[in-house]
């Protein structure tokens, strides 16, 4: 793998956890959201969670929590909505 490769695969996983990456102003993922020395890498816009790339296995990447929140509830609403519909045939 690649230098290229492997960047892009760390930022699939990180979408796949569920993260939303900063962008930079080209509208690229924005590599420098952690930037010192020789240590760099991207951040979350929603969860706030951001790490230097190189020191991060893209296996040990956390979930987002931010998606998670979200999801619950939505999984929540979903459920009542449906609870509703069932409801309404029920006699
Ligand atoms: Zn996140
Ligand atoms: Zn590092």
């Amino acid at each position: 793998m690649d230098f290229d490769q492997w960047r892009a695969a760390w930022f699939a996983t990180m979408r796949a956890k569920g993260h939303t990456p900063i962008l930079d102003s080209d509208g690229d993922i924005d590599q420098f959201v952690v930037s010192g020395g020789y240590h760099n890498g991207p951040g979350c816009s929603a969860c706030g969670w951001e790490c230097c790339m190189h020191c991060t296995d893209m296996e040990r990447i956390p979930d987002c929590t931010q998606v998670r929140a979200d999801q619950a509830a939505r999984d929540k609403a979903e459920r009542e909505k449906l609870t509703d519909i069932i409801g309404a045939f029920v006699p």
